[in-house]
């Protein structure tokens, strides 16, 4: 499953967002036994999706291995109408019940002797309306049915074993008005029309789990997917297919690249790739049957922007990689989940990255990996790998430590081996669990076997433990570098105890002719390393790459000669780095903060559209912890001072065959000029590209629409908020839709503001919009209470647009600075009625987060205000 949909929906991560939820979670008890194990499943589903329940039948074909005379099946809110065994056609006598809220018991009469059995079940469910399990809903005019079972919402749609360990076949047929289509994991077998209604019959899948089925009904359009070494189609509902186009053109060589690296064709008949109006995570890995949120998938090719292209490369990628590791071969148990999220997040940006380099996937990762080590440098993080007993703390197994973490691990340990080792080490393991199930140590054993190295131990030092290290590199008199590793924390955090890392550090220096790179295994607390060729190197890097799940340090004055050779010392993507962990270094109190927002500064003059992005970040730090009403005036002419010059390099507007890593950047650019820069050039073009974009759809560059809208409506009128209301109703193409929608939180009239919040819960939002207006109006001073209140007012209302667990979020609105709405919110959450599993550790975080930002405010805030202070008139 793909998460990252915030980044899409809410635009500006940069600032104060609500995560959109957007994983798999779970309620319930612990694991079936294995007593009794299915070994193949028929089922039958009578789908009308205008209805407001169904029906349908199954046949488990089922193998007991002792002699039992009880055994146990998941089924969760179904209405069993006839539950019956039998050994070949004789029936067994038994009786079943409800045992607990997932599970159904079957009690035999007699012991059973071990052999096959069936097991026949007929059943009768309403259809889920909250975007969860087997689930209608209706755009357009039209009704459809769609699936989401990840993790364990398949036995909520209908009887079944639903653990990822049970991988069998299914054959699954669906009876379908007539009017409407089918599309299931594999193509269609045969239909056999009737009166009414048609019987969809699809060929018999491959061995898989039930969390990886799927199902889609209604009147839907397909657009053949032509060049792929299967057939496959783009799914979309009616009327949409002509935004298909560009899906179809982009998965072909995805699939392609990933059908090289793996060294085996794509495993599944066909490759569907589904647009859904009302989905959760940002896309999913059915095997051959793909779903994705509409906004990723359907792009009109006359106004598609840089980033949904972007976007859309890389959710691909991702979801097609786990059609090989997650579906192909698959984790044994949801313990093993961060792996298969990390691996198909390396995998998938490093496809992207091949397939489309124009993007620039690396930067963006850099970027995100920076977050997830704020995360684990707290002491509320925990290990990527944990038991997972029962599935209530899913949701913590797939954080954003096991994307980003996990793939920035795997992505260290590639790099230590050599990427051809890894890449042998990875198709050994693919061809010796080929249709099976797996626990990670399988794929340490393969990646060891192929490199002759202890990839195992040194792997488990950070899988296994959590937190992230600090590695700092001395120069020695004798020229030499002592390399040493603590814990890496936030200021004034004490560890809790002694950790030790086995770290793969790559030191770059310059002997003063060129640039040499050393790899070394940091194994202990010190370590001295000897340079290569020089005695006297002019500057050290100790994450050259930059390629290494560390934090790092040098002597203040080898900072700055990194930082004033920064074109030549570092490569872009090493100064994306360098600018990640200089904000880590402020927090760990390493640096000050008016040496912080200096050696920031000292990158505005970078050619390099990226390295703009990272400063960004930074300067998103220093307004996010420091900046109060008071110095908003000082900290805008910082912003005009550090981001104005790469807006005059780049332009206000797109010129003829510029990168498109230039068009990435540029609405970044504006928002921040005209916002926190209250740069009146940016602010007067943004709204001229408003008013035209209004008058006139598709004659301004789609990459700035969202921007321009946003800017525009800061100082927007009554009448304008209903002009973008309206727009946002009837808009046709999901892109547009998202640009209205986030511009609606923009407007900086109170009582517009106040109108957007309402709404946000009384307007015809999705349920997956309605974070949007909020996180939107966060962004402002005036604002940035307003998601926690909105929250905490509403709590019963949005727990009923959303799917139960996915309010374990909520406390995420109380994240920022503020330490007395992080009062408030341990009050409110204190209440069990506002709690659902998990609700302790998400606050515990969001509690880190928060006193981390407070005393970083006290510590260093005079330096500072001090240092913004004097910005005012430099330029
Ligand atoms: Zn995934």
């Amino acid at each position: 499953m793909l998460a990252r949909p915030s980044r899409l929906v809410l635009g500006l991560a940069l600032l104060l967002t609500i995560s959109v939820p957007a994983r798999g979670f779970a309620s319930g008890s612990g694991r079936l036994l294995r007593d009794v194990l299915p070994t193949s499943e028929r089922l039958k589903l009578n789908l009308d999706a205008r209805k407001k329940s169904y029906s349908g039948s199954a046949s488990i074909q089922l193998r007991a291995t002792t002699a039992v005379d009880s055994f146990q099946f998941h089924s969760e809110g179904l209405k069993l109408t006839r539950v019956t065994l039998r050994r070949a056609k004789v029936l067994v006598p038994s009786s079943h019940e409800q045992s607990a809220p997932t599970t159904v018991t079957v009690h035999t009469k007699k012991p059973l002797t071990p052999g096959a059995y069936t097991l026949d079940l007929d059943f009768t469910n309403d259809f889920n309306t909250v975007a969860q399990g087997l689930y209608r809903l209706e755009t357009g005019g039209e009704s459809y049915s769609f699936t989401q079972f990840e993790a364990d919402d398949a036995r909520k749609a209908f009887p079944c074993w639903d653990e990822p360990s049970f991988k069998i076949p299914y054959q699954v047929t669906l009876v379908v008005p007539k009017a409407h289509r089918a599309v299931g994991n594999t193509p269609i077998a045969r239909t056999i029309p009737g009166k009414l209604t048609k019987t969809v019959v699809f060929r018999t899948t491959k061995p898989m789990p039930s969390y990886i089925l799927a199902m889609a009904t209604g009147p839907l359009e397909f657009v053949p997917i032509h060049g792929m070494s299967i057939p496959g189609n783009v799914v979309t509902v009616k009327g949409k297919s002509a935004l298909a186009a560009r899906a179809a053109v982009m998965a072909p060589p995805i699939v392609a690249a990933e059908e090289r690296y793996f060294g085996r064709p794509y495993p599944y008949e066909k490759l569907d790739i589904l647009a859904v109006p009302e989905f959760w995570p940002g896309a999913m890995e059915n095997a051959g049957a793909v779903t994705f949120r509409d906004e990723v998938l359907l792009v009109d090719p006359k106004t598609v922007s840089a980033s949904q292209l972007s976007t859309l490369s890389l959710y691909m990628a991702h979801e097609f990689a786990h059609q090989w590791f997650g579906d192909l071969v698959t984790m044994e148990w949801w313990d093993d989940l961060w792996l298969n999220e990390s691996f198909a997040e390396w995998m998938g940006d490093k496809i992207s990255d091949e397939v489309n380099p124009q993007y620039n996937q690396r930067v963006v990762d850099l970027r995100e990996t920076n977050r997830a080590m704020f995360t684990d440098s707290r002491l509320s993080t925990r290990a990527i790998r944990r038991p997972v007993t029962a599935l209530d703390n899913l949701l913590e197994a797939a954080d954003d430590l096991a994307y980003k973490k996990g793939q920035s691990v795997l992505g260290m340990f590639e790099e230590w081996m050599g990427p051809e080792t890894f890449q042998k080490g990875v198709r050994a393991y693919l061809n010796e669990h080929a249709w099976g199930n797996t626990v990670a140590s399988d794929l340490w054993d393969a990646l060891s076997k192929a490199s002759g190295k202890d990839t195992k131990a040194a792997m488990s030092t950070f899988l296994d433990q959590e937190g992230i290290p600090l590695v700092t590199a001395d120069l020695l008199p004798d020229g030499k570098v002592k390399l040493s590793q603590q814990r890496f924390l936030s200021y004034g955090v004490q560890p809790p105890r002694e950790q030790l890392w086995r770290i793969p550090v790559a030191l770059s220096y310059s002997d003063g002719a060129s640039v040499k790179t050393q790899h070394v295994l940091l194994t202990d607390r010190e370590m001295t390393v000897t340079l290569e060729g020089t005695r006297a190197p002019a500057w050290i890097n100790p994450n050259a790459g930059p390629s290494g799940y560390y934090r790092w340090s040098v002597s203040s004055d080898m900072m700055g000669r990194l930082a004033a050779d920064a074109g030549r010392a570092m490569s872009p993507v090493e100064r994306v780095g360098f600018l990640g962990n200089l904000s880590a270094l402020l927090e760990g109190g390493l640096l000050h903060g008016d040496e912080f927002t200096r050696l920031v500064a000292k990158f505005a003059d970078d050619s390099n559209p990226e390295v703009i992005l990272a400063v960004m970040d930074d300067v998103a730090k220093v307004r996010q912890v420091f900046v109060t009403r008071d110095l908003a005036g000082a900290y805008a002419a910082y912003v005009r001072k550090t981001l104005g010059p790469a807006m005059g390099r780049f332009g206000l507007s797109r010129r003829e065959g510029e990168r498109e890593s230039v068009s990435l950047v540029r609405p970044a650019l504006i928002r921040f000029l005209a916002d926190d820069g209250q740069d009146s050039r940016a602010l007067a073009y943004a709204d001229s590209l408003a008013k035209q974009h209004l008058a006139s759809p598709g004659s301004v560059d789609a990459s700035l629409i969202g921007a321009a809208l946003e800017m525009s409506a800061m100082k927007g009128d009554e009448a304008l908020f209903q002009e973008y209301k309206k727009r946002f109703e009837e808009a046709e193409i999901p892109a547009e839709r998202a640009s209205y929608l986030g511009a609606l939180g923009f407007f900086r009239d109170p009582k517009i503001a106040d109108e957007a919040i309402r709404y946000t819960l009384t307007g015809p939002l999705r349920p997956q919009e309605i974070f949007t207006i909020p996180s939107s109006q966060a962004q402002s001073f005036e604002y940035e209470d307003v998601p926690y209140k909105w929250m905490s007012e509403n709590f019963g209302t949005i727990a009923s647009k959303i799917p139960p667990m996915f309010m374990v979020f909520m406390p995420v609105t109380a994240s920022g600075c503020s330490m007395e709405r992080l009062g408030k919110a341990k009050v409110f959450f204190a209440d069990p009625q506002h709690q659902v599993p998990g609700t302790d550790k998400e606050l515990a975080k969001v509690e880190d987060q928060v006193t981390d930002c407070a005393n970083l405010r006290q510590r260093e805030g005079a330096l500072v205000a001090a240092y913004l202070t004097t910005q005012v008139g430099a330029r």
